[in-house]
């Protein structure tokens, strides 16, 4: 299928009257906690753009949260997709092996940080491979206890949910919770009661006080850190945090697992968003974009750690499935052949200083942050910190009605996540942020 023109077309209102029509029918049948951002239906997409049931092209700066980084039909991953659905579609590698399995793996011990010898194991979701990063740093280090952080995101399984700092909506009316999950502040620059330049240090001692005084460094299976965390608000960490933690974890046997599921695969200006401080985490958990958009996610870590589970321990029927596989060896040939980390430099490039710009005018923009093509604004009421999620809301459902895709995240609903497709062309960005440009400014002016 040849890509979708790559112009943001608008034939009829947002939702159109196809997809009000269909909104209907989903209503009478899907199970009400299953939410939506924007309740269109897509019939085809591709490079930047999303072609809906009633013809409008809306330009795509969501990819699926982070997923098609590569498009949502790069005609690569379709062409191996095909070749693989015609071949077999499934053994259960844990039945019968297949080769594309292994190549991933290869791909990923090759590809992520450190040049330790490495293993690979991969699963479906992403709070899978967090599952069983965990359940992989229990048998190795012999401890029960999880750290995690404050506004931290890891998924929707009872370890994951309870893993993630948010209550509503991923974790109300849903426990009793998994035990033995620990919480640090996170190093949240712009919210930090002790100002952005303090915000590592303290964090890393409130940190070590906390596994120290109340848990015992010695019951600690693994810390799980987001190198900038996703749904909790892009939250860069501050310089000097990452290595922090890293080097704590070295010293007392603790496993130091970084959750680069959001982040990884190009997304943050560098194959992996550990990279920008040169730390090497014990563990890295992928997915998202590692497909571009059909379920696989990756653990991947140092030999010792990753054999220690017997085998039998680790698996799923549809862990690694070959046509998952097949089209993550193609995103990660694109990756590597057309750039895209550059690519992802370079979106930062022409993102940032629109986004800067906006702020400085003295809108409800509290702070602009992000890395690469991972970037958000905090919405506050001006000159406080007071979240504005009525805001995020208000400038995303304006770019919703004019054709463009944007999401909120945040703990307190008051940001606005850009995560284009790292191939969108240069001018749809740039008249996607004019729309966004013009939202923000109804806001205040
Ligand atoms: C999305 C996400 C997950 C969960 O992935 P699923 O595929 O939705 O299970 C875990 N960790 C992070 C950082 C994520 O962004």
């Amino acid at each position: 299928m040849t890509l979708p023109e790559q112009r943001r077309i608008l034939k009829t209102a947002i939702p159109g009257p196809r997809s009000v029509a269909l909104q209907e029918q989903r209503t009478a049948e899907l199970a009400g906690g299953l939410g939506v951002t924007l309740p269109v239906f897509v019939d085809h997409a591709g490079g930047g753009i999303l072609v809906d049931v009633d013809g409008n092209h809306l330009v795509d700066l969501a990819s699926g949260i982070a997923v098609t980084s590569v498009g949502a039909a790069h005609p690569e991953v379709a062409r191996r997709v095909a070749d693989q659905v015609e071949r077999f579609t499934h053994t259960c590698f844990l039945v019968t092996e297949y080769e594309g399995f292994v190549q991933v793996a290869a791909a990923l011990n090759r590809l992520t940080p450190g040049d330790h010898d490495k293993r690979t194991a991969l699963f479906t979701t992403g709070a899978e491979a967090v599952e069983n990063a965990i359940k992989i740093a229990r048998t190795y280090t012999g401890r029960d206890a999880v750290v995690v952080l404050g506004h931290a995101y890891h998924g929707r399984t009872l370890l994951t949910m309870s893993m993630t700092a948010k209550n509503v909506p991923y974790k109300q009316g849903f426990g009793p919770f998994a035990p033995e999950i620990h919480r640090v502040p996170s190093p949240y620059p712009f919210r930090w009661p002790g100002g952005p330049a303090a915000a590592a240090e303290e964090a890393l001692g409130q940190l070590r006080e906390v596994i120290t005084t109340q848990i015992g460094a010695e019951n600690v299976a693994a810390i799980v850190v987001e190198p900038i965390q996703g749904e909790g608000g892009f939250i860069v960490p501050p310089p000097g945090y990452l290595a922090g933690v890293a080097d704590f974890a070295r010293e007392h046997g603790i496993v130091f697992v970084a959750d680069e599921i959001q982040t990884g695969l190009a997304r943050t200006g560098d194959l992996f968003a550990c990279e920008h401080e040169g730390v090497v985490p014990d563990i890295i958990t992928t997915a998202k974009a590692l497909a571009g958009g059909l379920p696989l996610s990756a653990v991947t870590g140092r030999a010792e750690i990753m054999d220690a589970v017997g085998a039998g321990g680790l698996g799923g029927t549809y862990a690694g499935n070959p046509v998952a596989c097949a089209a993550a060896l193609a995103v990660l040939e694109v990756i590597e052949r057309d750039g895209l980390v550059e690519r992802a430099r370079h979106i930062e490039s022409i993102v940032r200083p629109r986004l800067e710009a906006l702020q400085a005018e003295g809108s409800p923009i509290g702070e602009v942050r992000g890395r690469g093509a991972m970037l958000a604004m905090e919405f506050v009421r001006p000159g406080t910190l007071e979240p504005a999620p009525d805001l995020a809301k208000a400038v995303s459902d304006d770019c919703h009605a004019q054709g463009v895709v944007t999401l909120v995240c945040g703990t307190f609903g008051n940001v606005i996540r850009l995560l284009p497709p790292l191939v969108i062309d240069d001018d749809l960005l740039e008249d996607a942020l004019t729309v966004l440009e013009q939202a923000v400014r109804r806001t205040y002016a």
